[in-house]
């Protein structure tokens, strides 16, 4: 039952500290935090809609060297939503839940956790106030049945949804949290982003930098760094991406000095190891890494293309390369073909995709003092123009 106003300002409640686990910060520099997703909704189950949300979550949490260990799915449905809490209570620190935070009867997610804590939800003012003035700010009476979202329990605090009606909880009792977000990702994200992954590390600092790999796949680039994707304190991640293969150290610690001198050794060994397939770092483009290469050497680079139609040239027009000077696509063409078709562009450097065998192209970069070839391999059409566009741009950084 909901008794008005019965628990009054929520935000100044504290977390109950009940047991030994608790009386630690709630995360800290510490034992390792086991973290799980809980998605709710029927149109998850019923193959409607594909859950982005945990997906989203799990890849901040690893990125943030946190295990999340369990991603549970469950329908609009009290019994089961109360029973995914309870299980993921019993074996998890922090438990993240998406979804069933709307008004309507089937959205659950607030019922559950009430009845999981044994506490009773009562309607908070201030949120009551917010949500009556967000529909009057479109010109709206708000329907009765949305002051369930100014509910509260007293050990839930709000967490502010500048992107719809539903505010979010972030409950903690006896060293557990539970946070509960919208279901919508465009509510969910920035409501993780801002008000609940800054407020994981209470005491600490959270670093990441990421090293950026070309010439080299995923699983090749893992053999070689070996022993060191086990390593805890910076983590080390591969991921492979439209421009390669990434690299992420993270790693956490109070002391600033210490967490960027750990993370910098990291890095040395990494680069030792790998050399250079490592093109860039965090924000670097490889489009733009390329310009600075080629404006050092005071060069002009062009394109010519067969099997790529103008993707290359894309790719660097895009990016706006102040370097590049044009190109031509001429299919079916050979490199020379294609080199002599380039003379009407005044260019140093000139990179050649052209038409390709069964299974492989042999792209060429030729500059002022030297040619390099690359033979690339693929199984499909798609996969050779993709792999072929990285391949030249490499072949390029390399060659200068
Ligand atoms: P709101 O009150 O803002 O509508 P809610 O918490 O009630 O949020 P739901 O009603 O469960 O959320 O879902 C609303 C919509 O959000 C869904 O129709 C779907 O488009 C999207 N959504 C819900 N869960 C997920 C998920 N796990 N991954 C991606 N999208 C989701």
């Amino acid at each position: 039952m909901v008794r008005k106003g019965r628990v009054g300002n929520i935000a100044s409640v504290q977390p109950r500290t009940c047991n030994r686990r608790a009386r630690r910060p709630f995360v800290g520099f510490g034992p390792p935090l086991r973290a799980e997703t809980i998605s709710v909704g029927t149109e998850l189950l019923l193959g409607q809609i594909v859950d982005t949300n945990s997906t989203y979550l799990a890849g901040r949490l690893a990125a943030a060297g946190v295990d999340c260990l369990h991603m549970t799915t469950v329908g609009d449905n009290l019994e089961r939503v109360t029973a995914a809490l309870r299980r993921g209570l019993d074996r998890s620190d922090l438990l993240m839940l998406t979804g069933g935070l709307g008004p309507t009867e089937d959205d659950l997610t607030r019922e559950a956790i009430a009845a999981v804590l044994g506490e009773s939800p009562a309607v908070d003012p201030a949120l009551e106030e917010e949500l009556r003035s967000w529909f009057g700010r479109r010109g709206l009476t708000m329907p009765v049945r949305n002051l369930k979202q100014a509910w509260l329990i007293p050990s839930a605090r709000s967490l502010r949804n500048p992107h719809g009606t539903a505010p979010g909880w972030d409950v903690r009792r006896d060293g557990r949290r539970i946070v509960a977000m919208p279901g919508v990702p465009r509510e969910m994200i920035p409501m993780w982003e801002d008000h609940v992954e800054p407020t994981l590390f209470a005491d600490t600092v959270l670093r990441s930098r990421t090293l950026k790999l070309l010439g080299i796949g995923e699983s090749a680039a893992e053999e070689v760094l070996g022993d060191l994707v086990r390593s805890t304190a910076p983590t080390v991640a591969t991921y492979a991406k439209s421009d390669g293969v990434h690299i992420r150290l993270t790693d956490k610690d109070p002391d600033l000095g210490r967490l960027t001198r750990r993370l910098a050794a990291m890095e040395r060994t990494i680069r030792e190891r790998l050399g250079d397939h490592i093109w860039g770092a965090d924000g670097d483009t490889l489009a733009a890494v390329i310009d600075a290469a080629l404006r050092r050497r005071g060069w002009r680079v062009v394109t010519g293309e067969a099997l790529t139609s103008g993707e290359l040239a894309r790719t660097l027009a895009e990016d706006e390369v102040g370097s590049y000077a044009g190109g031509v696509v001429r299919p079916g063409r050979d490199a020379d073909d294609l080199d002599a078709a380039l003379t009407i562009l005044a260019a140093d450097v000139r990179v050649l995709v052209p038409h390709p065998g069964a299974d492989t192209v042999i792209v060429e970069v030729r500059t002022p003092d030297r040619r390099e070839t690359l033979k690339v391999r693929f199984h499909s059409a798609a996969e050779g123009r993709r792999r072929a566009v990285l391949g030249a741009l490499d072949l390029l950084r390399r060659s200068l």
